[in-house]
């Protein structure tokens, strides 16, 4: 009597080299560093567009994040 056995599957995780990597990690850090700055600094005084848009699209995550508001 014989008894055959499936075969694991096996799964391979792609290593991405480092050099790939850090333009991305550098661009989206931008784009968190700016997006940081719109939440935390801009009170309309000083905008980047003038006015309060800006400033009151991310008012609410202004307060969740314990910023100085009003
Ligand atoms: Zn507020």
């Amino acid at each position: 009597m014989s008894q055959t056995t499936a075969a694991a599957p096996t799964v391979e995780v792609p290593s991405i080299p480092l050099a790939e990597l850090a333009p991305w990690a550098l661009f989206f850090g931008l784009l968190a560093v700016l997006a940081i700055v719109f939440v935390s600094a801009d009170q309309g005084a000083f905008s980047i567009p003038s006015g309060n848009a800006i400033h009151e699209w991310v008012h609410d995550g202004r307060h969740l994040l314990g910023y100085p508001c009003h």
